[in-house]
């Protein structure tokens, strides 16, 4: 059920990990019989129902899933337009989507017979998703993160070690989530026999874009039963927030060989794309190599990468996965961005009309929606993903000028 048919034009990669002039794999000799022996472990499991069967049976019992989808009423009024539907993201087990990839990979680094995790973060998100689930399955857990973003996000770091993760602080380079990622490769390159790397979206070397996306489309396949139960049709347009495009990729998915919908994904415009104080790697970005794949990147005329930036920590990340870069370039999905204010200001309407607070990230997407739904009929369906839930950006929304804490 994960699973494209081979004859669509969306089929993509192709057996190199291509996504058009994308994506591919662009690591150091050294990487290259660890990630063949993941492709051949994936292909394997890909094609194996009871791999899909244990992948449902912890989606249903320790994620909860199906998250539902819930028609925001008063919304919708209030804007005037479209009405507007969220798909539940934020109430799995952790707060967000990660989780599904999680799982997903922790499965696969069961069946590959690795006793090892580790793990690179940025905001912290992905760690302790990473370390929720090492737990889970007994398997002892290295998250790398760079020393600004250590202390940056303490409370998340506490978490990780709450959940028995050893947590690395990286101090080298801009002591971010680059220099964490070169950790996290070094570390894989010198354990490979007992070690699995799990990646938080769809970004990296193949297979990974592929693997994650295929775990993310949980999102999507669930959307198309659901929509036609509650609404009686699929929605006229699917938003979600782009930061690597792990969530976006999984609601949009499912439906790419569905012409009739019309796929959006926002990325963080920051303090504005005319600043360099931006997350926008498919709407300013060019293309380069990164994290070991040609995708969009933001990166200065030298052609180094460039700081992201966003209100939305996870959303703070200089490139963006190499199927949406694709994507982008075949015309499929559109690509907008929507800036700090203008995700805030939606993260206050949405709070207070239907009293469900969003995650800064999901709250991108909110904008979007905020924007095109009063130029809609009051028929029309726009679906949003709503990633993630907001009560970790609490201090962000006060120090940003919301109500004190
Ligand atoms: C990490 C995160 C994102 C961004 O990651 P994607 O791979 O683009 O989905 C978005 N929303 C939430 C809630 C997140 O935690």
């Amino acid at each position: 059920m994960n699973r494209t048919t081979g004859n669509s034009p969306f089929s993509q990669p192709d057996e190199h990990g291509h996504f058009g002039r994308f994506g591919g794999v662009f690591v150091s000799e050294t990487l290259i019989a660890a990630l063949s022996e993941l492709t051949d472990a994936w292909r394997a499991a890909r094609d194996d129902e009871t791999f899909w069967a244990a992948f449902q049976h912890e989606m249903a019992h320790y994620v909860g899933r199906p998250s539902p989808i819930y028609h925001a009423r008063n919304w919708s009024q209030q804007l005037g337009g479209a009405q507007i539907y969220l798909k539940r993201e934020d109430l799995n087990h952790t707060g967000s989507h990660k989780v599904n990839n999680c799982i997903g990979q922790a499965l696969l680094a069961r069946r590959m017979g690795k006793t090892r995790i580790i793990a690179e973060t940025g905001a912290g998100q992905h760690g302790v998703a990473t370390a929720s689930v090492a737990a889970r399955y007994g398997l002892p857990c290295v998250v790398y993160m760079g020393a600004e973003d250590v202390r940056r996000q303490a409370s998340n770091v506490y978490r990780m070690k709450l959940l028995g993760a050893e947590v690395r602080a990286v101090e080298s380079g801009s002591r971010t989530l680059k220099d964490a990622l070169n950790e996290a490769m070094r570390d894989w390159v010198t354990n490979i026999a007992d070690t699995f790397y799990i990646i938080g979206t769809v970004a990296g070397p193949h297979p990974y874009p592929q693997m994650v996306r295929d775990f993310q489309s949980i999102i999507g396949h669930e959307c198309r039963e659901q929509m036609v139960k509650l609404a009686g049709r699929q929605p006229d347009e699917i938003i979600a927030c782009v930061g690597g495009g792990s969530n976006a990729i999984g609601i949009f998915h499912p439906y790419l060989d569905e012409a009739n919908v019309r796929l959006t994904g926002v990325e963080a415009a920051g303090k504005g794309l005319h600043t360099p104080f931006h997350a926008a790697a498919l709407g300013c970005g060019r293309a380069g190599v990164l994290h070991g794949n040609r995708t969009m990147l933001l990166q200065d005329a030298n052609g180094q990468i460039m700081e992201a930036h966003s209100v939305s920590a996870g959303l703070d990340y200089p490139g963006v996965g190499p199927e949406h870069a694709w994507l982008q370039e075949t015309g499929r999905v559109q690509y907008v961005a929507a800036s700090d204010d203008e995700a805030l200001a939606a993260f206050h309407a949405l709070t207070r009309a239907e009293g469900i607070l969003p995650a800064l990230e999901s709250s991108h997407a909110l904008a979007h929606a905020a924007r095109i739904a009063p130029t809609l009929p009051k028929d029309a369906i726009v679906l949003v993903n709503l990633s993630g839930r907001g009560d970790k950006d609490m201090h962000t929304v006060a120090e940003y000028g919301g109500l004190q804490l």
